[in-house]
């Protein structure tokens, strides 16, 4: 995993996902090394850099210019580039014109989470898994429910990290917001 502080942040960004985060949503978006991932809302590009060190090839978009522009810095910084491919606009858009893939992440939705998971699910191979990241209510039922129209067994999992904050007094142990990660596979 790439630590947090390796990636390039602005704000008005959001991301990257947290390292011990990142690395739950890899193990359960299990790729393969010669598929393709799809990250829809990359945000900061936490999740495109380790799906870029993981697969063949990753399409990341962003309906925010900005989260490109820093996704593709930190692909810059990371030197994995040449694997993905980033388009600018909204997911249900952006993700008409893209083909079949293996593995569909989706980490940012503005409401559209049903719809992007439908869009997604039909353009998913056999075998081949989503996984969504929530920090709202909302989207974890929206998820969970979308999952299971489509004929999926979501499997959901809830973290809060605490993390060791070294201090002279000793370690202090600070919480972090909990986070979903729901995720499923096509059969
Ligand atoms: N996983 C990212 C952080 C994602 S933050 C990381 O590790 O860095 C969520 C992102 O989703 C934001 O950048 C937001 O602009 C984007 N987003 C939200 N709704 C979207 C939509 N409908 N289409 C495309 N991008 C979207």
């Amino acid at each position: 995993m790439i630590p947090d502080d390796d990636f390039i942040q602005t704000q008005g960004v959001p991301g990257p996902t947290k390292e011990e985060v990142r690395c739950l949503v890899m193990c359960k978006a299990r790729i393969s090394h010669d598929g393709t991932v799809v990250d829809v809302g990359c945000g900061s590009g936490g999740l495109t850099l380790e799906s870029a060190r993981r697969a063949r090839k990753v399409i990341s978009m962003d309906k925010n210019p900005e989260a490109i522009k820093l996704t593709r810095e930190n692909l810059e910084k990371h030197g994995l580039s040449p694997k993905v491919q980033l388009m600018e606009g909204d997911a249900l858009q952006v993700l008409e014109g893209v083909e079949s893939f293996d593995t569909l992440l989706v980490g940012g939705s503005s409401g559209d989470l049903p719809l992007i998971i439908k869009q997604g699910y039909g353009k998913l191979s056999k075998n081949g898994s989503i996984v969504v990241t929530s920090i709202l209510l909302e989207t974890r039922v929206e998820a969970v429910n979308t999952l299971k129209e489509m004929g999926m067994t979501p499997d959901v999992v809830e973290v809060t990290i605490a993390k060791g904050k070294i201090t002279e007094r000793g370690t202090m142990m600070l919480g972090r917001n909990p986070i979903t990660i729901i995720s499923a596979v096509k059969k």
